[in-house]
């Protein structure tokens, strides 16, 4: 097992986790078998409690683990499938270490951050390392570890020590850092400074780490005397000094790092250019060059809680745009917070609220996603609406989903208080209810958590189609309440169809409304599974219906199991048609 410890210097959010999986990717384009660990130094034991607001989306996990976004960075860039022990804390770690105390496993000895916790890090990254995440057999070639935050944070001194003394265990030729860093350019001078990036190499050496590779972010490329005078002062050889420049998107920065040779310098450093094969980044470059020449838009309302920060529905954004490229459309998404479209806003701020209503009408498909708690819940419900009575493409993702529910029964059905017991407990009509799959009266623990089978119950719905025809899917949940199973022949008889459900019928996981382009609502989140060459099928399905091609990639994803190239969307793109139903621009199929 080789490893490579990505660490971040100078200021935080220089995009340590991107890099990360880029270096994964290409190692991986290079005929390697790549898995990664990324390490949070907070206390958390995981990001299940953390605030959307603060620390951007929760990530979800097959395993049901709740883990930091960083994960679905990797998961998309490197389509591999993780585990909650991919992502370490400290609060995991020293929960560990204390149960083991409790157990009187330590025979009476004095239990300390060195040896006991650094040991217990160095194990865990030995025992995850080896557990493949690519569905092959096998342990992987290369693990990728990320360690949160910038050098010299006090909360991750023990994962650096613990580090040092693994890089020293496994012995040189088997592990290699890279250091990522910041070269600021003076406005006043216009001159690249190198002096942050050697005082943060020097707090890393102090700690007992060596980079050998430096991966320094700037405006532009680093000049040559820059790259002279950081190898001087950082003792490291020119070649293995990459800039990460500035580049229109992410998908860029595989292709950068490939452009600099940074793989060869990772692969001499870990003794495996004899094992790598040429880095084969054709599929990966075509698709990037089809997201780069995008213009045709297809603007998407995002009827949110939080709009602030865009972090918070990451995997959202993502999704939409997979589909979008496959689609050979330029994504735009719009921003509405629900609570704009309220009622009570029209009142307070007219502007606000005729601002957000003047983005939702004007949006080709409206999106809500998931959430907790009543802020904006209204309004989510007055977008759902809309789209429904309005034939605008609509996409309802958990939350979404029990709201398209709760607003169906309330004017269709005239249930005039209809609402899900989550926000009105007692409510006459409960047509979204808490139901926990172990106990109904313990609140902790009860969310349904992680990657549950769905059956469609009629092969002959969008979704199906969409999904290739397949008969189940898996996909991934984060939910306390669903649609309430008494309810389900009222709604039925109304319109609004439960396609799919769980094994015991008694769980409704997909909605669709009948005599609508396209109106489909999931109790999973879709997002967590869509990949850059490989976009969720419903994602796909949505932003087909908002550019007007649906039917066309209905046509493509219904005819499975033989790969074969069909035209979509205007007639011009082309994708490849694969068992997910995904009809995809993989670089081969695409017309360039
Ligand atoms: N709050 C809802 C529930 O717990 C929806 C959760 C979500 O959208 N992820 O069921």
């Amino acid at each position: 097992m080789k490893y490579v410890l990505v660490t971040g210097g100078v200021v935080s959010g220089l995009g340590k986790g991107v890099t990360a999986s880029s270096i994964g990717l290409l190692l991986q384009a290079c005929g390697l078998r790549v898995t990664s660990i990324k390490i949070d130094p907070y206390l958390n034991t995981d990001a299940g409690t953390m605030s959307p607001f603060e620390h951007g989306e929760v990530f979800v996990l097959d395993d049901g683990g709740e883990v930091d976004l960083d994960l679905g960075n990797y998961e998309r860039f490197l389509d591999s499938t993780l585990t909650r022990d991919n992502n370490l804390t400290t609060g995991k770690i020293y929960q560990a270490v204390i149960d083991k105390e409790r157990k009187g496993d330590y025979l009476g000895r004095t239990v300390q951050v060195v040896p006991h916790i650094t040991d217990a890090i160095q194990e865990w990254i030995e025992r995850v390392a080896n557990v493949p995440v690519d569905g092959k057999e096998g342990p992987p070639d290369v693990c990728v570890i990320e360690l949160g935050g910038t050098i010299g944070d006090i909360e991750s001194m023990p994962f650096i020590e613990a580090l040092g003394q693994f890089s020293y265990k496994v012995g040189p030729g088997n592990f290699c850092i890279v250091h990522v860093s910041l070269v600021p350019v003076l406005s006043v001078v216009g001159e690249q400074k190198t002096k942050p990036t050697q005082h943060s190499v020097r707090g890393l050496r102090s700690l007992g780490l060596t980079p050998n590779i430096l991966a320094c972010r700037s405006t532009k490329a680093l000049e040559d005397n820059v790259k002279t005078k950081l190898s001087q002062f950082c003792h490291v050889p020119e070649e293995n000094i990459v800039t990460l420049y500035d580049v229109p998107n992410i998908w860029h920065v595989p292709l950068l790092l490939r452009d600099q040779k940074a793989h060869e310098a990772i692969l001499k450093e870990l003794n495996l250019l004899g094992k790598a094969v040429e880095a084969d980044v054709t599929e990966w470059t075509a698709r990037t060059k089809v997201y780069d020449t995008l213009q045709e838009p297809v603007r998407i309302a995002m009827v949110g809680k939080y709009t602030g920060l865009t972090d918070s529905y990451l995997s959202v954004l993502k999704a939409l745009l997979h589909a979008s490229v496959a689609c050979h459309k330029k994504l735009v998404v719009d921003w509405v917070a629900a609570s704009d479209l309220e009622e009570i806003t029209a009142h307070e701020a007219p502007d606000v609220h005729k601002a957000a209503w003047d983005l939702l009408k004007g949006a080709d498909g409206i999106l809500v996603p998931g959430g907790f708690g009543d802020r904006g819940v209204q309004g989510k419900i007055l977008a759902t609406k809309y789209a429904r009575e309005n034939q605008v493409p609509f996409l309802g993702i958990c939350l979404g989903m029990q709201l398209a529910v709760v607003e169906f029964a309330r004017s269709i059905l005239g249930f005039e208080d209809a609402n899900s017991t989550e926000f009105e407990p007692e409510t006459s009509s409960p047509c979204v209810i808490f139901m926990p799959e172990g106990s109904t009266t313990h609140m902790g623990g009860t969310m349904r958590l992680g990657s549950r089978r769905t059956h469609f119950q009629v092969l002959d719905c969008k979704s199906a189609k969409l999904y290739g025809n397949a008969k189940f899917v898996d996909e991934r949940h984060r939910h306390r309440y669903e649609v309430n199973p008494d309810m389900i022949q009222e709604i039925e008889n109304a319109g609004l169809l439960f396609v799919g459900k769980d094994e015991t019928g008694r769980r409704m996981e997909i909605v669709e409304l009948q005599n609508h382009p396209y109106f489909v609502g999931v109790q999973f989140h879709p997002e967590f599974k869509s990949r850059p060459g490989k976009p969720s099928a419903l994602f796909l399905g949505l932003i087909a219906a908002a550019s007007g091609c649906l039917e066309a990639a209905l046509q493509a994803s219904g005819k499975v199991s033989k790969v074969s190239t069909t035209r979509v969307a205007n007639g011009t793109a082309t994708g490849k048609v694969y068992q997910n139903g995904s009809v995809y621009g993989n670089g081969n199929g695409l017309h360039h």
